[in-house]
């Protein structure tokens, strides 16, 4: 398997692959050894995973470096990346024995009930390369602290940093059956898929959490799928200060060069400030420099989403092409007069370019926002609160923004509706997402 850097395409490394040996061999470990992980205490896991967290702080340089090499995001976003799965992890330590306590929750006559969670078993963790750090620590961890062993496939574009967690789970105390890091692209994912695992937690597109799903189903064990999105944004025309809305939003469509399942993918702005913010947005975007988009191919993606609105009337407001260049870059990108007949307003982009559509009403902004298969965030600039939140409890998504955006917070669950995705990831949703409930009936 050859790793390449996205911002000139040479080759950085050449790593084995696992097949479906060795992968079976990492499973039958982890089958021997996971009662023994779910047996210790959960203050003795919690202080392990507080281990691995002090590793990635004091080699964040390095892993941010190496992680910036192989997906092509600049290193101060490689670094934003590790500080914030710190911070996630944080959460999960501080709120993870409080959930997954036993809890007597009633007592009928002289029977106590009581609810305790027991680890689901060996869970397979494939994920995706956008966000290596933060996507992984979503699940792993609090997998980890329920008691599970994991087997985690990193995606074949960011295994270098797949196997640089490995190697710090096992510095970090982590038994290396309880913590396997499986190298290889969907080949490898589809024997995961095979084994006889107690559950299976994706982040990825929906076409592949989809097959997934529907592999595994016959199983009867849980799905977990964080999948993709085509947020949208609505300017309403009761703002503050429109320079600053601009600012925001163009740093939510370009952060990670548009390549995060959170970035605003399409923007619909009331006529009346339309004119106003188009000029200072315009502005914002022309400020970036972004990174190397990661897969080589998804050059020629954004160009084809690109081609079909123009050919349908769109007009490109600035950028709109490729940079001549060794690697993988692509101009920030605005296209106007655009509508839902176009794939930029529907399908998911996942690189910096968008959609900005003007509109007459609120009652059309949320209509525009639902036509959608996607249901990830939504977004509504105003400085009438009241006036966002009516407008976005009517938008079926799982994430509701009001005056910013592209953002997550470990307290508040991750949970896209649609074709974004099934379960929860975050919050205390997320930290019982790894257990399975017990109902304890117990006369003394
Ligand atoms: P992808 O679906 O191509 O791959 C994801 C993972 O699945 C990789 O590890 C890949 O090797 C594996 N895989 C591919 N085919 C498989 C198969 N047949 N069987 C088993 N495993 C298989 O997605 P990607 O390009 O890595 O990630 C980008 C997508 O992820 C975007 O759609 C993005 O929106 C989404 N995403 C969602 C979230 C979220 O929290 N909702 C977060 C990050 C990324």
């Amino acid at each position: 398997m050859k790793i390449i850097n996205p911002s000139n395409n040479k080759v950085i490394k050449e790593l084995n692959e696992d097949d479906a040996n060795s992968i079976s061999k990492k499973y039958e470990l982890a089958r021997s050894a996971q009662e023994g992980w779910a047996s210790l205490s959960l203050k003795e896991r919690i202080n392990l995973v507080q281990n691995f967290s002090n590793l990635l702080a004091k080699n964040s340089n390095e892993l941010a470096t190496d992680l910036s090499s192989e997906m092509g995001k600049p290193h101060q976003e490689a670094m934003n990346e590790i500080n914030g799965a710190i911070k996630r992890i944080s959460f999960f330590i501080e709120n993870s024995s409080h959930w997954l306590g036993e809890n007597h929750v009633h007592t009928d006559g002289f029977t106590k009930e009581i609810l305790s969670f027991d680890p689901l078993g060996i869970i397979a963790n494939i994920s995706a390369w956008n966000y290596p750090f933060l996507v992984g620590v979503n699940v792993f961890i609090p997998a980890l602290i329920a008691g599970n062993a994991i087997l985690y496939k990193p995606s074949e574009f960011s295994t270098l940093s797949g196997l640089n967690i490995g190697k710090l789970m096992l510095e970090a105390g982590v038994p290396k059956e309880i913590f396997s890091v499986i190298v290889g692209n969907s080949m490898a994912g589809e024997v995961l898929l095979k084994l006889p695992l107690d559950g299976y937690f994706f982040t990825g597109s929906f076409k592949t959490g989809k097959y997934i799903a529907e592999q595994v189903a016959h199983k009867l064990v849980p799905v977990g799928l964080e999948l993709g999105g085509k947020d949208p944004l609505y300017v309403t025309d009761e703002l503050l200060d429109i320079s600053k809305v601009a600012e925001a939003v163009a740093e939510g469509c370009l952060y990670n060069n548009g390549q995060s399942c959170c970035a605003v993918e399409r923007i619909y702005v009331h006529e009346k400030v339309y004119d106003d913010f188009m000029a200072s947005f315009l502005l914002e975007i022309k400020k970036f420099r972004t990174g190397a988009i990661t897969q080589p191919n998804h050059l020629n993606f954004l160009e084809k989403q690109i081609q079909d609105a123009l050919n349908k009337g769109a007009q490109i407001l600035i950028g709109g092409k490729k940079i001549d260049s060794l690697g993988n870059y692509f101009e920030p990108t605005v296209l106007g007069n655009v509508n839902h007949q176009m794939e930029i307003m529907k399908e998911e982009t996942f690189g910096p370019v968008v959609g900005v559509m003007k509109v007459k009403s609120d009652e059309e902004a949320i209509l525009l926002m639902n036509d959608c298969e996607y249901g990830l965030t939504a977004s509504v600039y105003s400085k009438n609160i009241e006036r966002a939140k009516n407008i976005l409890s009517k938008v079926n998504s799982g994430t509701s923004y009001i005056n910013c955006c592209d953002r997550l917070s470990p307290y508040l669950p991750w949970a896209g509706r649609k074709h974004s995705g099934l379960g929860t990831t975050l919050s205390f949703l997320g930290i019982l997402a790894f257990t399975k409930p017990r109902g304890w009936h117990i006369r003394e």
